[in-house]
């Protein structure tokens, strides 16, 4: 077994963990394994364990990724960084799932730009639970007008919430963030929206994300080991 694939079953046995404890059904939670910086070689490993969904936040990065591994793999990318206009171009054809999106500017073009050959862009719009100045994120005031904006999008499929809260010490501070993106889920959900996806939870706060409703993890460090640069903004 190489090491990826013992992190990766350790990763997918505290998810199954959590579900159990929080009443959640069981595999009800999905892993997203998030392979910024890694090699191609740790996401071969990866494959060949089983997982299918990888998470990448560079847009060139991510394309020489999947140009290496070849057009007959099976994996399934999710964009979850920063999407600047000038590269939603390359992501519209080239993902399955853009997590990150704050901007009806940006969705448009991603709609626009998504081959018509290809089944809609799933998306989530990424919320600043934290309010901070410094994070990426919708206010959340202001998510119930992107969100309609976005359901109508053509080429787009709406279908759900991200959010990367600021850092927390101990289990209740970090569940309230995660609490207040789940409420805000479920109210878009009583005004008639129809979404699935809770995109919550790292590899420090997974448990607190399960807990609170995520229906995806997306973990890297605990299943690729550290990162020589840090990339979570
Ligand atoms: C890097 C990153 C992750 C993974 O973070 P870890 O702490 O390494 O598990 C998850 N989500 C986003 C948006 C990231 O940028």
């Amino acid at each position: 077994m190489t090491e990826t694939a013992e992190r990766l079953a350790a990763v997918q046995a505290r998810i199954r963990a959590a579900e159990a404890q929080y009443r959640r059904a069981a595999g009800s939670v999905t892993l997203l394994a998030v392979s910024k910086t890694k090699p191609v070689e740790a996401i071969r490993d990866a494959m060949a364990a089983g997982q299918s969904a990888f998470g990448e936040n560079y847009v060139q990065e991510a394309r020489d990724k999947q140009d290496a591994l070849g057009a007959d793999t099976t994996a399934e990318w999710h964009f979850i960084g920063p999407l600047q206009s000038n590269k939603t171009k390359l992501v519209a054809p080239h993902f399955d799932w853009v997590h990150s999106v704050e901007r009806e500017k940006i969705a448009r073009r991603l709609s626009e730009q998504r081959p018509d050959g290809l089944p809609p862009l799933n998306v989530c719009l990424q919320v600043n639970v934290s309010g901070e100045d410094s994070k990426s994120g919708v206010a959340p005031d202001h998510v119930p007008a992107l969100a309609d904006a976005v359901a109508a999008l053509p080429r787009l499929r709406l279908r759900g919430l991200m959010c990367i809260p600021a850092p927390a010490e101990g289990f209740d501070a970090q569940r309230a963030p995660f609490r207040a993106l789940r409420e805000l889920l479920e109210s878009l959900q009583r005004s008639g929206l129809e979404l699935d996806t809770l995109s919550m939870g790292m590899s420090g706060d997974l448990e607190a994300a399960v807990a609170e409703g995520s229906t995806m993890v997306r973990v890297g460090t605990d299943i690729f080991g550290p990162r020589d640069y840090p990339a979570t903004t």
